[in-house]
């Protein structure tokens, strides 16, 4: 879903245009912009166009996402300058630290970054 209107979701209104957000690449799939709570000198989400909770809920229908967005990951790393080495996340409900319900996936880099990860 991608009716901000009828939704709650935080990352619904920001793919919507309804909060601004610091963007660095958009196409008509997906958007990137910057953490709002940056964790690394470079911290960008990128995130699908519509609604799906998390990882959890990918299905054949709506893989393509997914695959868009590892597509053009290494393109946006290029554009802010961490091609050399940075990592990708994603968080997936309670225990995973997903804080909101939108599936995003974490651009971090710009330093070379810890290797502590669970
Ligand atoms: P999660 O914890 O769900 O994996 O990540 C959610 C991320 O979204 C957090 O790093 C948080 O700082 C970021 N975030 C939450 N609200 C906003 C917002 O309104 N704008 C931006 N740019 N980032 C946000
Ligand atoms: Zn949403």
């Amino acid at each position: 879903m991608n009716d901000s209107s009828n939704c709650g979701c935080i990352f619904c209104k920001i793919t919507a245009g309804e909060i601004p957000s610091k963007k660095v690449f958009e196409d008509d799939k997906i958007i990137a912009f910057h953490d709002i709570k940056p964790m690394a000198p470079v911290h960008v989400l990128c995130v699908p166009k519509i609604h799906i909770d998390s990882l959890d809920d990918i299905k054949s229908e709506n893989i393509g996402y997914v695959s868009h967005i590892f597509e053009k990951i290494p393109e946006i790393a290029k554009t802010l300058g961490i091609s050399g080495g940075y990592r990708v996340v994603t968080n997936i409900g309670e225990n995973g630290g997903q804080s909101v319900k939108h599936l995003h996936f974490h651009i971090l880099g710009g330093k070379k970054l810890p290797l502590t990860l669970g």
